[in-house]
């Protein structure tokens, strides 16, 4: 499967990695929109948030206490949470992925 996201979790090509389990990977977006910008995203090839299934609940619940370890570990007091969905949504890699945006009080997610 030609995804970005599966290639960085099978380590087919580099990444920044700033957290890893089993099941989630974290790592520094390429293309910083804010001083922290991490993508949390499920090592499962999930197009993206319609495409959650019942199955996939706890995982999902899992991909936020990864975004809770990780905010911990950096000592981040503050912090953001953007999912993109769909192309209108802004979203261009169509593997689910969290975006943990910090750094800047006024951090804006630019489209
Ligand atoms: P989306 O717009 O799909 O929600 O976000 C995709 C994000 O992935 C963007 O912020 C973009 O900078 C980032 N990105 C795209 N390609 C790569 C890559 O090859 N490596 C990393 N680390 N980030 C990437
Ligand atoms: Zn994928």
């Amino acid at each position: 499967m030609d995804c970005i996201f599966c290639k960085i979790t099978n380590k087919e090509m580099p990444s920044d990695v700033v957290y890893e389990d089993n099941k989630i990977i974290a790592f520094k977006d390429i293309n910083p929109k804010a001083p922290v910008h991490f993508l949390i995203i499920p090592k499962k090839h999930i197009p993206s948030v319609n495409h959650i299934e019942i199955q996939d609940k706890t995982l999902i619940g899992e991909l936020i206490l990864a975004v809770q370890k990780i905010a911990k570990e950096k000592g981040l007091k503050g912090y953001k949470i953007l999912i993109n969905v769909g192309r209108e949504g802004g979203q261009i890699i169509d593997h689910l992925h969290l975006h943990l945006i910090a750094g800047s009080k006024n951090t804006k997610i630019q489209e």
